[in-house]
């Protein structure tokens, strides 16, 4: 851990429900443009500002998002190379729909000019909005009162909603509130090389094909040009506590503005209420997006801003309700899990043919794409807290079974299926193969969320209706991939695959993929057995409908069962992959630390010589496939591994707290969730500006929920192995087990049990077995550390 930097103070007031903000951060404006984005899962806006800056500039990754809604750009390879991906595909800023200026006579605030008197910003995550509050000085001596907030309902994920008040308080005179829609939008794209932001558009940004506008109403259409995707956004703009005034309706080839004009009152203040909409032909046909947009906007206005925003806090109530996660004795942590849960709520595509982008959407950053970070990272919470989300998510991975097909033939498999490593509609999107297509291990990832799932949630239906054939076209794949050695005794091996530590690639034997393909071949085999015996009907359609054989069950079985898992003798450890250990110890005394992470400052070939891992691997797997090691074994990986990696992905810390909390390294376990759990908000990794960092996110609930109570699910038993970190007094959170939602509450060096809802539900305790019926709860006491 001696990589990351567990010494970090909070950026922000330690606020169990709010972030606030009590001064514009002009040095580091794009992070708080991070951390206050709002999103519901399929909009999402940056924290920047109606208004603007001065000079909108390097300092905004100013942004709103649709989730699922790209462009498909050319991979501009020099030199390309048969099967290499040939476009990715980008999540595209869209229309700039959150624009408001305000004119005090003919000056224009903005918080760079004049004097800022007053600047508070807080993003409550009790309310789910956010609410700026600013006192101006115009430098000719006006002085107004500005408050705005700003909502993404949950309710109504089509519409943003800005309350916008204004209270002249010491002059009386003409004010200007002037609210446009932008369609001259483009990606951001990074003034430096940077890997984890986003691909240059050229010259692919959204064109705008009609704008329409009556009275206070607009609508702007846009299109893509090669994805050929359709968007029309629309604007409300409501003046409420005026009598008289004046509306105009500005337009150009790529903007549309509606203008009030009105005397203010000193002391009086006036309101404007913008509803915004977006509909997109990835979910409905293009001819009817205009009208849906405008209906939307009759509704939202219907509604009005209170409702909306009574309808939200009503909503992310019920969430924190249902999650229940509270710590305490540190309040640090506190906040910062509970943010991390706010952006994993906000960053969820809950239609089925969407994902959660490794960003959420908080960013373009890694171009918006859905990585393995959902399956390994996200869906764990989601499955044990929204198991209605997580379906969805996993339908979504169903949606784009037929691109995984054919990626791979690309790649020469006569049968199966390949997940892109890095897409949004389906396609691979990432150019660099070593670092993507060849992480193989993308395909287990897959069929283990599934199998978490079904036994966290008993929705078999899933595995019938769609989960088995992903999970038997995934397995089909290792089957076509893997070839029994007579080297290594003819073991079934894999190689040229690159596990998840990037700071590998290409090798043999990649000790985390053989083993999760071992488990993923012996499970497709049972599910298999399973369908063929409970659903005869449903399994013989699906065979038919893909060809499958006998003989390829038989052949998963044997390729299980003759799986070559890389174990070094003299050193008693898993080797990473074949070569692994013949390679020299990265020289980390000489590596100064301004040189971290090091994928900005050496080549990929000088990293890939050394041993050095940017993320858990073998490690990965001991918490993924726990059954499969001893105690002491697991401890001798931890002590090899740990000091040779880096942290330098984001996916690290949390893996490395829960398999300590397992090994009794307390004070590691503790020390990576603090991280975890602070990582975007104190900005650890220097990257929150490219965007929150989801998959720790949903990581740092897994430190509290597998690491600090143990919890696992092994064949259909949950159980827990519950402890106190020192640092802490208590902590409680609640989770969904088939029908049962039950509360774990640790307090007093006590755990108490409790059935909140259902009828009964066994679980284990430290290996005792539970049974509690509906309101029940048991107590036992928690072990002593110090022992
Ligand atoms: C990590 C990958 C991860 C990706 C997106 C990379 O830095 O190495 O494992 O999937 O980020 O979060």
């Amino acid at each position: 851990m001696k990589f990351l930097n567990y010494e970090h103070s909070p950026a922000y007031p330690l606020n169990p429900w709010q972030i606030t903000e009590e001064s514009f951060p002009s040095k580091n404006n794009k992070l708080g443009e991070t951390i206050f984005a709002l999103g519901n899962g399929y909009i999402g806006i940056r924290g920047s500002f109606e208004e603007g800056l001065n000079r909108n500039t390097s300092r905004s990754i100013d942004g709103i998002y649709l989730n699922g809604f790209y462009e498909s750009v050319p991979i501009p390879h020099a030199e390309r190379g048969y099967g290499y991906a040939q476009n990715t595909q980008t999540m595209l800023n869209v229309t700039d729909s959150k624009i408001i200026e305000l004119y005090l006579e003919e000056e224009r605030f903005n918080v760079e000019s004049g004097t800022l008197l007053h600047y508070k910003r807080t993003l409550d995550m009790k309310e789910g909005c956010q609410t700026r509050e600013m006192v101006w000085k115009s430098s000719q001596g006006r002085e107004v009162q500005i408050t705005i907030k700003r909502l993404v309902p949950f309710l109504h994920r089509h519409l943003i909603a800005f309350q916008y008040q204004v209270k002249p308080l010491n002059f009386s005179g003409k004010i200007t509130i002037c609210s446009s829609l932008n369609g001259d939008v483009d990606n951001h794209t990074h003034e430096e090389y940077d890997p984890r932001f986003s691909a240059s558009l050229g010259d692919l940004c959204l064109s705008v094909s009609s704008i329409k506008s009556k009275d206070t109403r607009a609508v702007m259409v846009q299109e893509t040009k090669r994805s050929k995707l359709t968007l029309a956004c629309a604007m409300e703009n409501h003046l409420l506590d005026v009598k008289t005034r004046t509306v105009d309706t500005e337009q150009s080839k790529k903007t549309v503005s509606t203008r009030f004009q009105f005397n203010a009152m000193e002391k009086k203040e006036v309101t404007m209420v913008k509803y915004v909409s977006y509909y997109t032909s990835r979910d409905y046909p293009a001819k009817d997006l205009s009208d849906l947009a405008e209906q939307l906007l009759i509704k939202a206005k219907m509604i009005g801003f209170k409702a909306l925003l009574d309808e939200q806090r009503q909503y992310c109530e019920r969430y924190w309700d249902t999650v229940g996660v509270s710590i305490d004795g540190d309040p640090a942590a506190e906040q910062g899990l509970r943010f991390n849960l706010f952006h994993l709520l906000q960053g969820a595509g809950c239609s089925g043919q969407t994902g959660i982008a490794a960003k959420g959407l908080t960013s373009e950053g890694y171009d918006g794409h859905y990585f393995w970070d959902t399956e390994i990272y996200m869906l764990p919470f989601f499955t044990s807290a929204r198991p209605e989300e997580a379906r969805k998510l996993l339908e979504f991975r169903y949606s784009i079974l037929e691109h995984a097909r054919r990626r791979a033939r690309e790649l020469s498999h006569e049968k199966g299926a390949l997940y892109p490593w890095r897409t949004i509609a389906g396609e691979e999107g990432s150019s660099y193969y070593p670092a993507s297509t060849a992480q193989y291990h993308i395909n287990a990832a897959i069929a283990y969320a599934i199998c978490s799932y079904i036994e966290m949630t008993g929705d078999f239906s899933f595995m019938v209706d769609y989960g088995a054939e992903i999970i038997f076209e995934t397995a089909r794949l290792w089957e076509d991939l893997g070839t029994y050695v007579p080297r290594k005794g003819n073991r079934f091996c894999f190689n040229e695959v690159t596990g998840p530590d990037e700071y590998t690639a290409l090798v043999n034997n990649n000790c985390y993929t053989n083993l999760m393909a071992q488990w993923h071949l012996r499970f497709a085999y049972e599910t298999a057995k399973l369908l063929e015996q409970s659903y005869p009907e449903e399994y013989r359609s699906l065979s038919e409908k893909i060809q499958l054989k006998e003989e390829e069950l038989q052949a998963w079985r044997l390729g299980a069962e003759y799986m070559y898992i890389p174990y070094d003798e003299t050193m008693q450890i898993h080797p990473q992959d074949d070569g692994f250990l013949d390679k020299e110890v990265w020289d980390f005394a000489a590596t100064p630390t301004s040189n971290y992470p090091l994928l900005l400052y050496y080549h990929p070939l000088v990293i890939y010589r050394f041993q050095v891992c940017k993320q858990p691997d073998i490690i990965l797997a001991h918490y993924l496939l726990g059954d499969r090691f001893t105690l002491e074994q697991k401890r001798r990986d931890y002590d090899y591994y740990e000091p040779i990696t880096t942290h330098d992905s984001s996916l690290s810390p949390a893996i490395f707290s829960i398999v300590s909390s397992e090994l009794g390294y307390y004070d590691d376990a503790y020390c990576f969730f603090s991280i975890s759990a602070r990582l975007d908000l104190d900005d650890i990794m220097k990257a929150t500006h490219y965007g929150a960092h989801m998959a720790n996110m949903a990581g740092s609930w897994q430190c509290l929920v597998n690491g600090f109570a143990g919890m696992r699910i092994k064949t259909g038993e949950l159980s827990f192995n519950p402890y106190l970190p020192q640092n802490l007094q208590g902590y409680r959170f609640r989770i969904f087990f088939k029908e049962c939602w039950l509360e774990i509450l640790v307090k007093d060096n006590c755990i108490t049990y409790k059935l909140l809802k259902g009828e009964d539900i066994c679980f284990l305790h430290r290996g005792e077995k539970i049974t509690l019926s509906n309101g029940e709860s048991i107590d036992y006491k928690l072990p002593d550390l110090n022992l």
